[in-house]
């Protein structure tokens, strides 16, 4: 297959793109366009057939769900069942790295849901986002644009190296703004709201809007989130951690590649150093892509303390990398 690419304005996206990868949507191909999380990679929400390409270009297991990106609040309500919470959480944050799980209405076919009876959704922050949905006039199911387990991509470089000749098209909208992926809640019991996954939104604001903690999911509810079990956003070469003032882990310094927020004692070849954990975010995936592409045998991340902000979602995206 082909891959077209195009270069797109982020704030003032080419109607005749738009168009062109619209159309490409619309008649079930596969679009990796940009969010303001990561590149998503996008096919209709309500075509099986459209979405079943997505988890082929992925090699992704079919039980993982997708999420369902909109444009308007309108959309939500003919996608899911709705309650107070959900509407509260979406009117004070969308367009947000914030997805929300909810009651599935029976238009979103189940294979784009993963089987379960709930669909997550969001709206994204990013105009090119934003226009392409609204010009498919359909939800566009779009995991992040990289091969199951690979670190999520960033920037357009990233999407061309896993997908190119998988897909129909790329849009080219440059590196993204916060760089892992959404936070998503369960809002299925407006009761308890549980955290399934830290992203890009941080949990004191989504707690401070709803007045109530974010509870952690049991294993029953964690099996509602397949998407949890897996191993991912892994380089093909091995993660390790350093805990600040604790010692360096053990790595050929020479063909070591280090990225955090505090310089080591260790002659690594190359260290990344970023002054705070928004850019240390920003910056994680696009890092383990570029040691990797460089050969380093290792790659060695400092643990960030700081929960605070999007250091949750860095914090789970480093555990899951290294798989400790
Ligand atoms: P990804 O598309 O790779 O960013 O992953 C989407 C995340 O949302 C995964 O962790 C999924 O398990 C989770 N997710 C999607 N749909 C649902 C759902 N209906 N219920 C629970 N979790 C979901
Ligand atoms: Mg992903």
């Amino acid at each position: 297959m082909t891959t077209i690419t195009a270069k797109i304005s982020k704030w003032n996206p080419e109607p005749e793109i738009i168009m062109q990868a619209a159309e490409i949507i619309r008649s079930g191909g596969l679009v990796a366009f940009p969010t303001e999380t990561v590149y998503g990679l996008g096919a209709d929400a309500l075509n099986a057939n459209a979405v079943t390409k997505i988890y082929a270009a992925k090699g992704r297991p079919s039980d993982n769900p997708l999420i369902l990106h909109v444009s308007n609040h309108e959309q939500v309500h003919s996608l899911v069942y709705m309650n107070d919470i959900a509407e509260k959480l979406i009117h004070e944050f969308w367009p947000a790295p914030l997805t929300l799980v909810l009651p599935a209405r029976d238009v979103i076919p189940l294979k784009t849901r993963g089987g379960l009876d709930t669909a997550a959704i969001r709206m994204p922050d990013n105009p090119i986002a934003l226009a392409l949905i609204e010009a498919s006039r359909t939800p566009i199911a779009a995991p992040s644009a990289n091969i199951s387990g690979r670190p999520s991509p960033t920037d357009f470089e990233s999407v061309y190296h896993d997908m190119n000749g998988r897909i129909d098209m790329i849009l080219d909208g440059g590196s993204t703004d916060i760089g892992i992926e959404s936070t998503v809640i369960d809002v299925t019991n407006p009761e308890r709201i549980l955290l399934l996954r830290p992203g890009g939104i941080s949990i004191e604001s989504i707690e401070a809007v709803i007045d109530m903690r974010l509870e952690c999911p049991d294993d029953n509810s964690k099996k509602r989130s397949p998407g949890t079990r897996y191993r991912h956003y892994a380089p093909s070469i091995p993660v390790k951690v350093w805990k600040h003032n604790q010692k360096f882990p053990e790595c050929e310094a020479n063909s070591t590649g280090y990225m955090g927020l505090h310089e080591p004692e260790c002659n690594c070849a190359e260290k990344i150093i970023f002054d705070d954990v928004k850019n240390y975010t920003r910056g994680l995936f696009a890092g383990f892509r570029k040691f990797e592409r460089e050969e380093f045998s290792c790659i060695v991340v400092e643990w960030p303390d700081d929960i605070s902000g999007t250091g949750a979602g860095l914090q789970d995206r480093i555990t899951r990398a290294s798989c400790e």
